[in-house]
């Protein structure tokens, strides 16, 4: 302990210089691989802000004063277009613009990823490199809950069941919300089914879709877990029906 490491020595002339031509080939190989990444060029742009919603980050825009002149507020603006490159993951999204839900198998162990996933996470796999398959729009509850309060751009959708869904047959579960019950209906394992927005409406986001349950699903009879849920829902509805815009 407390010793100090030798440095390692470095080797010196151990390596025979190549000749030039070799040189020669070694850069062209780097620069094809090099070009064998090409940059794409982004020439169909669909921006759907509001008229009159502009780019401008984070800006002080004023100041308010109290009728004393004892207090301040500062008005801070912010307001930031963020760009989230897909790369490699780039068909999951594009595959919600066509209405297609696109997943990666694993060559090796067969499991499928939605979200997708770039290499298998099997331990006994070692990183195999995924392809990219199309699921059936057809999926089961893994688990849920139920909101009753969100984050200021959903509040009027309040109470809704935001449920994590394994779709055909998945080894992963992605988060979505789950429409077309009343919330204390909810159930594990349900079946469900994945329905997307009409074509004009989508984004190619996660939003472009939801789950609703299989056809010819039936809840199960009340019993008093779900009265319980119940109790809890039913106010929130009214309460949503007090706020203003
Ligand atoms: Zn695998």
């Amino acid at each position: 302990m407390g010793k100090k490491t030798k440095p390692i020595p470095e080797k010196k002339g151990t390596a025979e210089p190549k000749p030039t031509a070799e040189k020669k080939a070694d850069a062209a190989k780097a620069k094809t691989d090099a070009s064998a990444v090409k940059k794409p060029k982004f020439t169909k742009i669909v921006d759907k802000r509001p008229a009159g919603v502009s780019e401008t980050g984070l800006a002080v825009v004023g100041y308010e004063i109290s009728e004393d002149g004892a207090y301040i507020n500062t008005k801070l603006h912010y307001d930031q277009l963020y760009t989230i490159r897909h790369g490699s993951n780039s068909k999951l999204f594009l595959g919600f613009l066509e209405g297609k839900l696109f997943a990666t198998r694993c060559p090796k162990c067969g499991d499928k990823f939605f979200p997708a996933r770039t290499v298998c996470w099997n331990l006994n796999c070692n990183l195999a490199a995924t392809e990219w398959v199309e699921l059936k729009p057809v999926a089961k509850v893994h688990t849920y809950t139920i909101a009753g309060w969100s984050g200021r751009s959903s509040l009027k959708k309040l109470p809704f069941v935001l449920a994590y869904g394994i779709i055909d047959g998945c080894k992963t579960a992605v988060a979505n919300e789950l429409h077309g019950l009343d919330p204390w209906d909810a159930e594990f394992d349900m079946p469900l089914k994945v329905v997307f927005k009409p074509k004009e409406q989508r984004v190619g986001a996660i939003t472009d879709w939801h789950f609703e349950p299989a056809d010819g699903w039936k809840p199960a009879p009340m019993n008093p877990t779900k009265e319980r849920m119940k109790k809890l829902t039913l106010p929130v509805y009214d309460w949503v029906k007090t706020m203003k815009e």
